[in-house]
């Protein structure tokens, strides 16, 4: 039987990950296989950036396939070739220089690009971004932000969730001043209570990070190229290069251009299929299911697998229902949430262990005895247990909760019968 063509469209975390799911399950047997990639490298590691940019590895260090993978898979990487238009009629995608692939299956896995606020004096006189305005998402970015945070005294850090603080992790170190300034309350107000946030900005000014909290940014100086910023209490700092990390904004363009739906993503159903084409699937952070982009690593990889198992038909049953769990290091402390970690009922119960003077927090969010949600930081051994729990729904008892909160983990408790 001839082979069916299959195109991904990016080739990041997701991309790289569907076609290697693909591939674990037989699927080079049925299918040929060609990506787009706009980064003329192979796969590597985004998580690890701050690695290179603060010197502790080198970029061939986070490398997760390199060319020869895509050789030996007999995958087509169409490297530093960007999909420019996607016929669904034709069910070809075109790329610059006469690039084309027709496809029976389509997947777009485009991910995302960092979003600028409208700040004042952002665009010099020629609507060109003032130099030494960055955003921080690809190893090109990192280069960029290093060569420039080599000639700088001081960088200032827009944001205050998982890219600023890895922006900073990035540059602290490399010998400028780095200051962190979000308009918010405390630092990840998205994954963390406020306690959680005062841990990790510990961290972060443990590190040597200056961080301004309920402050935001209000305008840029400088003619061509940035040489500070005003925050909105009118104080102003000094800076030669700023890196935006306040949001991002899905890659959907061509998903749009091609008359797929789009809202603040490619909409999917929970096979992740397209919900205009049952022959278009889309992953990561360019996909929204049900009003959200699931875009966290452990979201990906999980729908990785459910795109794999839907194209081969391994798994005809299999579902993506939305991940809730975030893991990440900050300056070098692991950090996990999951689902809603603040009560939101005044019957939500809440079990937590805190360690004075020392990086340890556990807390578990209840409903009718089920946990809703959870923050560890420091030791985060619970983690499995509880997403596992967290998805089945299931009811724990006290003696559950005291052991997924106790400083050490006593095993009294088999958690995999519980979940
Ligand atoms: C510095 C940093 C640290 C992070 N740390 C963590 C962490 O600790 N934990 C965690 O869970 N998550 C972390 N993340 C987030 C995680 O990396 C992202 O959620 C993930 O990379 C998203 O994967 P994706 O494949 O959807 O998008 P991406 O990884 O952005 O990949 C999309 C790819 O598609 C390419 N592309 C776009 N359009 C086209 C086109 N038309 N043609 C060809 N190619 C195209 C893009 O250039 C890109 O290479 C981090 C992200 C960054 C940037």
């Amino acid at each position: 039987m001839p082979k069916q063509r299959l195109v991904v469209i990016g080739n990041g975390m997701a991309g790289a990950r569907v076609v290697e799911e693909v591939l674990a399950r037989g699927g080079a047997e049925r299918f040929k296989i060609a990506i787009f990639s706009d980064e003329a490298s192979g796969s590597y590691d985004r998580m690890q950036l701050a690695d290179v940019m603060n010197g502790s590895q080198d970029e061939s260090q986070i490398v997760l396939r390199g060319f020869a993978w895509y050789r030996e898979n007999q995958v087509q990487l169409n490297g530093g070739q960007r999909a420019l238009i996607v016929s669904r009629p034709a069910r070809t995608v075109y790329g610059p220089a006469g690039v084309v692939e027709h496809y029976d299956k389509l997947v777009f896995a485009t991910g995302s690009s960092p979003y600028f606020p409208p700040l004042e004096n952002l665009f010099d006189a020629n609507g060109e971004r003032l130099s030494g305005v960055m955003g921080f998402r690809t190893l090109a970015d990192c280069s960029t932000i290093t060569a420039l945070a080599a000639e700088s005294r001081c960088v200032a850090v827009i944001g205050g969730g998982l890219l600023a603080l890895e922006a900073a992790r990035g540059l602290a170190g490399n010998g400028c001043e780095v200051h962190l300034i979000h308009s918010g309350p405390q630092l990840m107000n998205q994954h963390l209570d406020e306690y959680g946030g005062q841990l990790v900005q510990r961290l972060v000014e443990r590190a040597g990070v200056h961080v301004h909290l309920n402050r935001a940014v209000r305008s840029l100086t400088g003619q061509r190229r940035v040489s500070g910023v005003v925050l909105s209490d009118g104080t102003g700092l000094d800076c030669e290069l700023v890196v935006v990390s306040s949001g991002l904004i899905p890659n959907t363009w061509l998903a749009y251009q091609c008359g797929l739906t789009v809202e603040r993503g490619i909409a999917v159903d929970n096979q992740l299929r397209s919900v205009d084409d049952r022959d278009i699937h889309a992953l990561g952070e360019c996909a929204q299911l049900r009003e959200r982009i699931h875009g966290s690593k452990e979201a990906i990889f999980e729908q990785a697998r459910v795109v794999a198992a839907q194209l081969l038909g391994s798994d005809s049953s299999a579902r993506y229902h939305g991940q809730c769990r975030l893991t990440m290091k900050v300056m070098g402390t692991n950090v996990a949430s999951i689902g809603d970690v603040r009560a939101a009922t005044a019957q939500d119960q809440i079990a937590e262990y805190r360690q004075p003077g020392q990086t340890q927090y556990k807390k578990v969010v209840l409903r009718d005895r089920r946990v809703i949600g959870a923050i560890l930081i420091g030791d985060v051994s619970a983690c499995s247990a509880l997403s596992r729990i967290f998805e089945s729904n299931a009811r724990l008892s006290d003696a559950e909760v005291a052991d997924l909160i106790a400083p050490t983990r006593a095993k009294a408790v088999d958690w995999a019968r519980v979940a």
